[in-house]
């Protein structure tokens, strides 16, 4: 038997995929990353706002193909308020849709 018992009605993480005191499954769930366009033209933040997979190449708006850089200043941030035009993942976890923050 393990020594971790599992309260009956344990709180769950506002995400309501898993008890709040674990992890999300998916550590880039809710973080802040930085894309570069390969030509070095365009970097822009985006914010992962699902506990879900973010792809490592994107195609910004502006048709440019862009890659996740600086993995380390990625920034844990569940409760970021997207402006108007920003870019934010949404869709299911295994199918993260790139999207321009409505408004
Ligand atoms: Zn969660």
């Amino acid at each position: 038997m393990s020594n971790r018992r599992r309260l009956p009605r344990e709180p769950l993480c506002p995400c309501g995929q898993h008890p709040a005191t674990e992890p999300h499954p998916y550590p880039e769930a809710f973080k802040l990353m930085a894309y570069r366009s390969d030509d070095g033209t365009e970097t822009r933040q985006v914010w992962n706002a699902r506990n879900g997979v973010t792809p490592f190449v994107i195609t910004f708006p502006s048709g440019r193909r862009a890659t996740h850089v600086n993995w380390a200043g990625d920034r844990y941030a569940p409760l970021h308020q997207p402006a108007p035009g920003d870019l934010v993942f949404t869709g299911g976890p295994d199918t993260p849709q790139l999207t321009e923050w409505p408004g």
